[in-house]
């Protein structure tokens, strides 16, 4: 096909050119001198990255739910009671993996469309009076659905209730991209993957684990082998691994730092937000739908889900986009299967490129006879983004603004004709 592929599902995500280049790199020994050079930068990275001073990142070849199962092993004992609320397909998938590695948890099952019940999980924390329950876990950004939950919100009802779980949160589609601050939330296992707000190919699990959650495993007793903490921790501590690392994938999660650190993370976040309020203008003002997320509070900055009309079929928008535009859009998982499509927007994304994706689905929408007008998305986010201050990281040159464009005279053209 002509032209490129647009890539919206909400991960993988776009890899930047810079940090493609990053990759492209000769095999080297993993065990040479010179390695650790490489280890230590990438883990310095990352507690930026986590907001942390005292908890440790992990790197595991792996992806994000490698890094789940890597949480709950080096930490819980079988029969261990863990609290968790299903409001999606990832926070359901966790919960699942917890059953199946026999861990007893208790399930809050939430609509789809909100996110973690702050008043129940504070409840049953307060009921618990043997602080049988080992950990609480917390989906930061339901992907399923575009639902970010309050994870501060969490720790408070830890607080207020002075239990002594251990906070495990999922941050798959947030670091990188929404406010997460492993240390002043009191987060004990944060998990992580690689092709999402990190913006690289998939194949990287990433972990940062609290002091307290380390002192668990000596104690915990679920099985581990590949994914041992232990054996990790003692290797990484001369910043070398028990096996070999994703080289490749090293080089980029670097470039991939360093391309954060040089936006500023607080930049990258306030970008996440612009470039989100755009694409909810798009689907509320501009189409007239609805979102899948029922509440502002729980507006997601990295992935929008938007919920199609009855009797129109997500999954017929979708392969629309696709076979005939070439527009990737994610799909409705499990309980809202066919029921909506879902825009990623995290990562290295900008207006224009968010213009293409709200304008190919637009189109998509029409041809499977969805009734919305013609432009309206185009036109509510542009005006969003128009009438709002963008970022830094959006502005190649952050001097210029509208209004010293139109007082500035035409300039000479540097080739008379
Ligand atoms: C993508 C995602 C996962 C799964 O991660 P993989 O890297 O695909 O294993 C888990 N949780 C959330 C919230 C996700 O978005």
């Amino acid at each position: 096909m002509a032209g490129r592929n647009f890539l919206f599902v909400p991960g993988p995500t776009n890899v930047p050119e810079r940090i493609q280049r990053a990759m492209m790199v000769s095999m080297e020994d993993h065990r040479s001198p010179r390695f650790p050079q490489l280890t230590h930068a990438i883990m310095a990275g990352l507690r930026g990255i986590f907001r942390t001073q005292g908890g440790t990142p992990f790197v595991f070849p792996s992806s994000g739910t490698g890094c789940w199962e890597a949480a709950l092993t080096n930490t819980l004992s079988p029969g261990d009671k863990v609290l968790a609320a299903s409001f999606g397909q990832f926070s359901y998938l966790w919960i699942d993996m917890c059953r199946r590695l026999g861990l007893d948890v208790q399930v809050v099952e939430c609509d789809w469309g909100t996110g973690v019940p702050l008043q129940q999980y504070e409840d049953i924390l307060k009921n618990d009076i043997h602080h049988e329950i080992k950990a609480v876990l917390v989906c930061h950004n339901e992907t399923a659905t575009g639902v970010t939950s309050d994870v501060a919100g969490v720790r408070e009802a830890l607080e207020e209730t002075q239990h002594p779980a251990l906070l495990f949160v999922d941050c798959v589609s947030s670091l990188g991209c929404l406010d997460f601050r492993f240390d002043e939330w009191g987060v004990d296992m944060a998990v992580c993957g690689s092709q999402k707000g990190l913006m690289l190919p998939a194949g990287l699990g990433i972990l940062c684990a609290s002091p307290k959650a380390l002192a668990a495993y000596p104690s915990s007793k679920l099985k581990r082998a590949y994914f041992d903490l232990q054996d990790m921790q003692q290797s990484n501590a001369g910043g070398y691994f028990p096996y070999t690392p994703a080289l490749t994938l090293m080089y980029g999660l670097l470039e991939s730092i360093k391309m954060i650190n040089e936006e500023g993370l607080d930049n990258v976040i306030a970008r996440h937000h612009y470039l989100a309020e755009g694409v909810r203008a798009a689907v509320t003002q501009g189409w007239q739908l609805k979102l899948c997320a029922q509440e502002k509070r729980w507006h997601s900055d990295t992935v929008t889900a938007v919920m199609l009309p009855e009797g129109i079929a997500g999954t017929a928008v979708i392969a629309r986009a696709y076979q005939r535009y070439n527009l990737s859009l994610g799909g409705g998982l499990s309980k809202v299967a066919g029921k909506l499509f879902r825009i990623g927007h995290l990562g290295d994304m900008n207006e224009i490129h968010l213009m293409a994706a709200i304008n190919g689905a637009e189109m998509a929408m029409l041809d499977c006879g969805v009734q919305v007008q013609p432009g309206s998305a185009a036109a509510a986010a542009g005006h969003y983004w128009r009438t709002h201050e963008a970022p830094t990281g959006l502005c190649a040159m952050p001097s210029t603004s509208a209004s010293s464009v139109l007082q500035s005279k035409p300039e000479t053209p540097a080739v008379q004709v």
